[in-house]
This record gives structure tokens, C-alpha cells and sequence, in this order.
């Protein structure tokens, strides 16, 4: 089950009261501002009929803890801003990496996934003792690797992630970040991420 991977989202910054800025900007382009407030569902409305741009200002920043394999995928969305932990500066000391349910959950493909692991971090320790610079030892660990980033996006990047990632098409792993970010946006600005 994908929500049983071993990940994190937090949410670190959102927009101060997003959906009140987001109506103003909207009620701006129909000169309707006389009326904020008064429409329950009026972002929803907007949406609904392609009218999105609004919602663009106001954005959110999330940590997440997850492997490099997701990360991968995540700044392919480009609408953004990443920082992410670096493996050229920072040597990653500690075997850390995230083991998929469907390999965890079976007991010889575990096993040799546990021995991959160990042989990947035994090869980066040898080559660090031997004098290689993090930057270039870190060409032997795997896409299992354990990694950290914080990312900032507009609602409407979000809604378009939502979209792609909580798919069945789409990674487990990322379903399971992406059915967290869900989580959270719908809870900070309901009307915008209702219908997702
Ligand atoms: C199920 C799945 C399978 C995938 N498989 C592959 C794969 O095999 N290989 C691979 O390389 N990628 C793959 N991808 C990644 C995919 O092609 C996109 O790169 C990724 O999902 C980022 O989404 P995006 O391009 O829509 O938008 P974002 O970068 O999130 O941008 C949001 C939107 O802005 C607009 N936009 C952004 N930049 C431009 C631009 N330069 N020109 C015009 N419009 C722009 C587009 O409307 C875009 O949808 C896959 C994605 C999914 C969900």
C-alpha cells in the first residue's frame, strides 16, 4: 500500500489568509468586491469554469522526507522552488534509504534488498576512506537513498500535482506524498482544493 511508505510532508509557510486574498483578486476582475464574503463556494465557482489564475497567489512550502527516486520526479514539476540536501557537500554517513512496501512486505526480496543496501553504503565508505570526495563517492548509492527538500508552489501548481500524483498511474511513492500534500491543503484552503 503506498501510504505505508516510509515518508514525510510537512507544511512549513503558507499565505495568510489565502482564500480571502485569492477572492479579492478574483472579485478585482469582476468588480465585485462589495460582495467578498457573501458566496460560500465562490472560488469553486471560479474554478469550475477555467477561471484558475487567481489562485496563483498564494503559495505553500512543504518539507519532505523521501528517496531520491521521488525527488526525481517531484522537480519535474517546474512551477516551483526546491532546496534540496545535497550529497556533495554533506557525506551521507548513515545508511538511510526508503524500502518500498511491495519489496518490505516480501521476505526473500527484502533480504536482497537489505544486502543491496549494505553493499551500496560499504562501497561509498570504502571509496570515502580512500580519499574520494563525497561529491564523486556518492555515484555508488542507490535511487533508495534518503533525501530531505523543501518545496514552494502556487495553490494552482499544487492542484496540478494533486492532479498527476494521487493517480494510480503515477508512482506509489509519490501517490503517498502527494495524498498527504492533499491532506493538508484541503484542510488550509478548502474551497480551493475541494473537488480534488
Ligand atoms: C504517470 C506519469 C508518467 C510519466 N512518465 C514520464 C516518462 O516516462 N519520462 C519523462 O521524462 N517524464 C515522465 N513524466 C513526467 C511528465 O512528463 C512531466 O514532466 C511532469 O509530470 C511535470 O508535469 P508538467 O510538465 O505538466 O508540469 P509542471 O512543470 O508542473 O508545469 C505545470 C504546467 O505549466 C505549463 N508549463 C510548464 N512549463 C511549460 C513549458 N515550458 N511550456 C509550456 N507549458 C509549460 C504546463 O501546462 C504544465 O502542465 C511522467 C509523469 C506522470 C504523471
Amino acid at each position: 500500500m503506498p501510504d505505508s511508505y516510509d515518508i514525510e510532508v510537512k507544511l512549513l509557510a503558507v499565505t495568510p489568509d489565502s482564500e480571502r486574498l485569492i477572492e479579492t483578486a478574483g472579485r478585482l476582475c469582476w468588480d465585485t468586491q462589495d460582495k467578498t464574503g457573501s458566496t460560500p463556494d465562490r472560488i469553486e465557482k471560479w474554478l469550475k469554469i477555467g477561471h484558475e489564475s487567481m489562485v496563483e497567489h498564494a503559495c505553500a512550502t512543504f518539507y519532505i522526507r523521501a528517496s531520491r527516486v521521488l525527488t526525481h520526479e517531484l522537480v519535474r514539476h517546474r512551477l516551483a522552488s526546491y532546496s534540496q540536501r545535497s550529497q556533495r557537500y554533506v557525506k551521507e554517513s548513515e545508511p538511510r534509504y526508503v524500502e518500498p512496501p511491495e519489496i518490505r512486505d516480501d521476505a526473500a526480496a527484502h533480504q536482497r534488498f537489505q544486502e543491496a543496501m549494505l553493499s551500496c553504503w560499504q562501497a561509498y565508505d570504502d571509496l570515502l576512506d580512500g580519499g574520494v570526495k563525497a561529491e564523486i563517492a556518492r555515484y555508488v548509492l542507490p535511487n533508495a537513498c534518503e533525501t530531505q527538500i523543501i518545496c514552494t508552489w502556487n495553490f494552482r501548481e499544487i492542484r496540478h500535482i494533486i492532479k498527476l500524483r494521487t493517480s494510480k498511474r503515477a508512482l506509489p511513492e509519490f501517490r503517498a506524498v502527494a495524498d498527504e500534500i492533499r491532506q493538508i491543503v484541503k484542510e488550509i484552503a478548502p474551497q480551493v482544493f475541494a473537488d480534488l
